[in-house]
């Protein structure tokens, strides 16, 4: 059910100048910053080039202290347990490299992970360890029964992203959380695409790790993600990367450890993207995750909806709890002629390659889709467009 009114509507649309120009369903590529993310970023590096950027930031030091504090209050998280990183593969990465495994150890993942995770699996298969994949029932929900079978005293973690990169999708966090806790593993959850979309509470998740990004449905700017490592696991993970910001105490007989999630993160990255981020996460929590979650799943059922009434057009998004990503082909019709054709006439969809969840993808036969992923400030005219768009053109080429 739609929850917000034509005036809040207005006012979000008017905070943010990319809504005027064209229709943007793709917010699980980049979505569009409010305005004031921008003036943000631009202030800063307008102080930066006039002042210096050391000088600036012990200047700000108090506002970008204040990100790591945003950050932890929309994940229900301890500022000291945040790491800022230029992208979720970088934070999932560390995380994940810094965990040590034997020979015989045992992960168990899901179908809908994404390529990044995929790849750091396949790395450490070929060390010896076993990667389990929990796959989804015909229904498209995860098998929590199959979970519990899946596990053993050999299960060293669970890694599962909640939204996937292309599907609709969502897995059952909250539940694998206390299947995870019950047995005591190690619980890693890739947020990606959760964040700024949909509520996260690392406490309600039961999650020892949890990786996003910025860009995406968070509307913060490109090259900016965050990590959550709980304060009890930290000591579990070895930084992969370490500079000044991490150790203190150097010396060529050893070093003191950070005693915070920063001990996982670089000193050098831009603060102007960081505050940026910060203005992002600001802005969500005004507009309030939950109306956000509630108005994305109305836009999107609308959208599935009217897609699946179009002759020729196949929605594929399956499970009993949709996001915001919805996805569909055009019969006979390559989905990236589909998506050039959309994108040419204004109207922002992507295309989703067999590469970025590739076990979901291969097991639906699905080569590649269109992806129209849709955003609170994204409008019910805007779905009739793309459909009265796909209606008419029956792309002969
Ligand atoms: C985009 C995406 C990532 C990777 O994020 P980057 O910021 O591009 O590194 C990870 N997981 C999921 C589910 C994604 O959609």
């Amino acid at each position: 059910m739609n929850n917000i009114t034509k005036e809040e509507l207005n006012k979000y649309r008017n905070d943010t100048a990319g809504c005027s120009g064209l229709v943007h369903f793709n917010n699980a590529g980049a979505s569009l910053p409010p305005d004031v993310v921008i003036d943000t970023i631009v202030d800063y590096l307008k102080e930066e080039a006039t002042y210096g950027g050391y000088e600036t930031e012990y200047k700000n030091i108090a506002r970008i202290e204040g990100v790591y504090q945003l950050i932890a209050d929309l994940v229900g998280a301890e500022k000291e347990e945040v790491a800022i990183f230029e992208n979720a593969s970088a934070a999932w990465g560390t995380a994940f490299k810094g965990l040590t495994f034997q020979e015989g150890d045992e992960i168990i993942t899901c179908e809908m992970e994404y390529v990044t995770n995929m790849i750091g699996l396949a790395d450490v298969r070929k060390k010896g360890i076993k990667v389990i994949v929990v796959g989804n029932d015909a229904n498209g929900n995860f098998p929590l029964a199959d979970l519990e079978k899946a596990i053993n005293s050999k299960t060293k973690l669970i890694a599962v992203t909640h939204i996937p990169s292309s599907g609709g999708g969502i897995l059952p966090i909250n539940e694998i959380g206390k299947v995870a806790n019950k047995h005591q593993v190690l619980y890693m959850v890739d947020a990606c695409q959760t964040a700024g979309q949909y509520p996260i509470d690392v406490k309600e998740i039961g999650c020892d790790i949890l990786s996003a990004t910025g860009r995406k449905y968070m509307r913060a700017p490109r090259g900016t993600g965050f990590l959550f490592v709980k304060r009890s696991v930290q000591d579990k993970l070895s930084p992969v990367l370490m500079d000044f910001l991490a150790a203190s105490n150097v010396s060529l007989d050893g070093y003191t450890l950070r005693n915070d999630a920063r001990r996982f993160e670089l000193y050098e990255k831009s603060r102007a993207l960081t505050l940026g981020l910060g203005k992002a996460i600001e802005y969500a929590l005004t507009v309030g995750l939950d109306r956000i979650w509630q108005r994305v799943q109305y836009l999107a059922d609308l959208a599935r909806t009217e897609l699946s009434s179009i002759p020729g057009v196949t929605v594929h998004d399956i499970g009993s709890e949709l996001c915001g990503i919805v996805t569909f082909s055009v019969e006979g019709i390559d989905s990236m002629a589909v998506r050039n054709k959309l994108v040419e006439n204004g109207i922002n969809v992507s295309f989703g390659g067999s590469q970025a969840t590739p076990i979901y993808m291969e097991k639906h036969g699905l080569k590649g889709i269109v992806r129209a992923s849709l955003h609170y400030y994204n409008k019910e005219s805007e779905i009739a467009t793309m459909c009265d768009f796909l209606k008419e053109h029956p792309f002969v080429s």
